[in-house]
């Protein structure tokens, strides 16, 4: 194993990275604080099964303990942009396994760091829970040392197909027809969602085109899985579930009782739906295949804080109010375009961050309203 190219410039140039990016996605910065640990429900309430003193707080991540040899990395994108998701790691006696690949190698390599300040463990691989960006763009630290990078067989394809064509193209050619679009807008709230999702997607462009691209050279069919990972006193099943991304991967220890969740699970945000292969139907199943793992289940979901049950519940109800919401807007003869902007957010939903509405609430309307079979 080679050293972990992380080193006191990376950081320094993560740093200017973090100032220069902080600006874009200030709005998104500024609401979505980390819920804090203390005074969380279900089973993290008695504070015996997760940690309240991280490993390491480096400010835009933390990574602690959940478990015999369970760490979780949970981001505060409002601290910096080096990690922008979760993630975490798993290590029995014989192997470790690196959940993520990050939005930065400079993340890739932080995680990376603290599993062997821990474990002398071989890695036996890292793992991409999907294709998105916030997940894959530090891919490339994995190649540089030589560790296998597992994900679901359609990843490396869908990492390649959105993001290698974002950095081939110019960015005035992406960003542009979606300025344009806001400019046409017949409404306020549709001028402010489209304005805010050209700009949302002039973001991921420019992280895109800052990074090197790797794609994951372990694909697991998900017509064979869940597989068994033996770490050496430690079982961790690798299944797929549908909702989020089409590609999408949970890493789960049920004698534990722990489930990495990757992005079928936001923790007080509302899930973003925009992916071509998202689907309502199949994300709200997959939530409630998560509650009948046991009011027990400590998650690490993709994005906020680490949560019970209670967090996947709440994903549940904020699916159901979107429903509920365009089942009206539906009977009173609304066209889905409309319809996906006139949605309002509830008094008890009002804490709850929007990464951007085009990318979550608009499309859980439209998709919905495409499988009730409406137009
Ligand atoms: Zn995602």
């Amino acid at each position: 194993m080679h050293r972990a190219p992380w080193s006191p410039e990376s950081e320094r140039l993560s740093r200017r990275r973090f100032l220069n990016q902080a600006s874009q996605w200030s709005a998104l910065l500024a609401a979505y604080p980390l819920i804090p640990l203390e005074g969380l429900d279900g089973p993290l309430a008695d504070g015996s099964r997760v940690a309240q003193a991280p490993v390491v707080d480096k400010g835009f991540a933390s990574i602690r303990k959940i478990g015999d040899g369970l760490y979780a990395t949970i981001s505060d994108i409002s601290k910096g942009l080096t990690t922008m998701c979760n993630g975490g790691f798993l290590f029995g006696k014989d192997a470790g396994l690196l959940v993520e690949g990050f939005v930065s190698t400079a993340g890739a390599a932080f995680q990376y760091e603290t599993f062997r300040s821990l474990s002398k463990a071989p890695v036996m691989g890292g793992l991409d829970t999907h294709y998105h960006f916030d997940h894959c763009c530090g891919n490339a630290f994995y190649g540089a040392n030589g560790i296998a990078l597992w994900a679901h067989a359609a990843t490396a394809r869908r990492i390649y197909e959105n993001y290698a064509a974002m950095q081939a193209a110019d960015r005035s050619a992406v960003v542009g027809p979606l300025e344009a679009r806001a400019k046409d807008a017949k409404t306020e709230a549709a001028r402010k969602h489209a304005a805010e999702y050209a700009a949302t997607v002039g973001n991921i462009y420019n992280m895109t085109s800052a990074s090197v691209l790797a794609l994951p050279n372990r694909a697991l069919d998900p017509a064979k899985l869940p597989v068994k990972l033996d770490l050496g006193g430690l079982t961790a099943l690798v299944e797929s579930y549908p909702g989020h991304s089409g590609t999408d991967l949970v890493v789960r220890v049920p004698e534990q009782n722990v489930a990495y969740a990757g992005d079928l699970l936001f923790n007080g945000m509302y899930p973003v739906t925009f992916d071509d292969q998202a689907t309502i139907s199949g994300w709200r199943s997959t939530l409630k295949t998560f509650l009948s793992w046991g009011k027990d289940t400590v998650f690490v979901p993709g994005h906020g804080q680490i949560c019970g049950p209670e967090g996947v519940r709440m994903s549940l109800d904020l699916f159901e109010d979107i429903a509920a919401q365009a089942e009206k807007f539906k009977q009173a003869g609304m066209a889905a375009e409309e319809a996906a902007d006139a949605y309002v957010v509830p008094e008890r939903f009002k804490t709850v961050a929007i990464f951007a509405w085009q990318f979550s609430i608009g499309p859980t309307i439209t998709k919905l309203y495409k499988e009730w079979g409406a137009k």
